[in-house]
């Protein structure tokens, strides 16, 4: 068994943790955020700080494909999370009307999973963690650089555990670094002189505004959870314990948005949007959130088949993170540090192999989330630019309207696209399956379904009062 550092104690950090001690390692997690997970979810959400995750308290959900990883390889946590008060989704029950078909499917209960706001979430897989006698949380503790080892490849680096903040060596078989969007990992391997990986970024250029709201029952969910409304988008989130978020979304250089700071401007537009304005019906429990500045980055350990370094993994927003309005940066993350528990099993014994391993997994099954996710902003930021500008948006990637068109009326279908949206199957896959292309071009050329709302003239009425 070995010894394993995981550098960031958020939750795909913890979830790695946790999964790589079930299996009999001795893991310690650096957390550089000193305060303890708190007890309830009420002070979690109330008094939790974590300055080290910027976006602890914008909405989050949590998906489909984080409840089939979690309940395969942490049996219990869902359950938990549902004791902490998470709310308990159902995808299928927001079937579309224009369905006749409303028979069930073996396999439906695939789309149920539970979900709550990410200082809850967060709150309660920390809790797993600090029951895990084989797994430490050591909070208070700043990674600042890593541990030379002997090579187990010639010219390559290898990682022989951490320095602390305070100067303090913390030796491990692996790190694992999880310490999510903004991961200094980058200087860390030039302090051993690796070759730089292969690294992407930019920023995604999107801005977020987001209002939580609580009231004796969830709002009933009419619309799909991000709805594209004209020049703007909307997110409607479940959370936990008698609460759910409202977030109005757009591009950083529309700059008549910045009116939606104010609570009253944020209200009217939500109000105008004729699928989501009864999310509005509770008591507001915070004013209007605003983030901007988030970037889609990708970090690649292995290049030309060849690691830059061994003895050292990224997992989580550490390894790619993109805009986060699908909701899928925790479920991809879980996935991630499942693909990294197989790669140890295999090949903890060969550094080599093992950074081989993960990284052809990590190509595989993840990156195409990665990918598809920058494709489908760009597009959407290309509509919004087009919008705005009063232009003939461009045309939309035929097959993904294809699926979008046949989702409104054929039952398979629409399954297929919740698929791909909870991150259960990848878009090739789904598409490949027998009988698909029959299913899409019964719709070819239809439009996909839009989301009533307001047109550019009137959300510009709305911002400015
Ligand atoms: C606005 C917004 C909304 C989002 N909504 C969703 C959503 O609905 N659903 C979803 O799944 N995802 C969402 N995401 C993405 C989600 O927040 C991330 O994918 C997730 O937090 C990644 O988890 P992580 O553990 O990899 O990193 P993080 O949660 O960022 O955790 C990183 C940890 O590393 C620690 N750390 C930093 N530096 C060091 C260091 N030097 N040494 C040791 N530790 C360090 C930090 O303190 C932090 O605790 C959203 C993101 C944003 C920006």
């Amino acid at each position: 068994m070995a010894t394993i550092v995981v550098c960031g104690g958020g939750v795909v950090g913890l979830c790695a943790g946790l999964m790589l001690a079930e299996d009999g390692h001795e893991v310690t997690v650096l957390e550089p955020d000193a305060a303890d997970p708190p007890g309830t979810s009420r002070e979690a959400w109330d008094g939790w700080r974590r300055t080290g995750v910027a976006q602890f308290r914008q909405p989050h959900t949590l998906l489909p494909r984080f409840r089939q990883v979690v309940d395969r390889e942490l049996p219990g946590l869902t359950e938990r999370l549902a004791d902490g008060g998470c709310v308990g989704v159902d995808y299928l029950e927001s079937l579309p009307p224009s369905i006749e078909d409303r028979a069930p499917r073996p396999g439906d209960d695939r789309f149920r999973f539970v979900t709550g706001r990410r200082p809850v979430t967060e709150a309660v897989v920390a809790a797993a963690a600090e029951e895990h006698p084989r797994l430490s949380v050591r909070r208070g503790v700043r990674v600042a650089g890593l541990l030379r080892g002997p090579s187990s490849l010639p010219g390559v680096p290898h990682v022989a555990g951490v320095r602390t903040g305070t100067g303090e060596e913390v030796t491990a078989d692996l790190v694992v670094d999880a310490t999510g969007r903004r991961s200094p990992s980058a200087d860390w391997l030039a302090e051993l002189d690796a070759r730089p990986g292969r690294a992407e970024s930019s920023a995604s250029g999107f801005v977020y505004y987001t209002r939580y709201f609580t009231g004796p029952e969830q709002p009933r969910r009419i619309g799909p959870q991000l709805a594209p409304v004209g020049s703007i988008s909307l997110i409607t989130l479940g959370g936990d314990n008698d609460t759910w978020s409202v977030t109005v979304f757009g591009p950083t250089r529309d700059a008549p948005l910045k009116a939606l700071r104010e609570a009253e401007v944020f209200d009217r537009v939500v109000a105008a949007c004729p699928r989501q304005a009864h999310w509005l019906d509770g008591r507001p429990i915070t004013g209007v959130l605003a983030m901007a500045g988030v970037l889609d980055r990708y970090r690649r350990l292995v290049v030309d088949g060849v690691p830059v370094v061994t003895g050292f993994v990224a997992v989580g927003d550490a390894w790619a993170c993109t805009n986060p309005s699908a909701g899928r940066g925790i479920s991809v993350g879980a996935l991630h540090a499942q693909l990294l528990r197989a790669a140890v099993r295999t090949s903890l014994d060969d550094p080599g192999e093992l950074a081989r391993t993960f990284d052809e997994a990590t190509e595989r099954e993840v990156t195409p989330f990665y990918r598809g996710q920058l494709t489908a902003d760009r597009a959407r930021i290309a509509e919004m630019d087009a919008l705005r500008a009063g232009r003939e948006p461009p045309p939309p990637d035929p097959v993904r309207a294809a699926l979008l068109a046949a989702a409104v009326h054929d039952a398979d279908a629409y399954r297929a696209l919740l698929e791909t949206v909870t991150c259960l199957a990848l878009p090739g896959d789904v598409l490949a399956r027998p009988g698909m292309a029959e299913r899409l071009a019964a719709h070819a050329g239809e439009p996909p379904p839009g989301t009533p709302g307001p047109d550019r003239r009137q959300l510009l009425d709305l911002l400015a009062g």
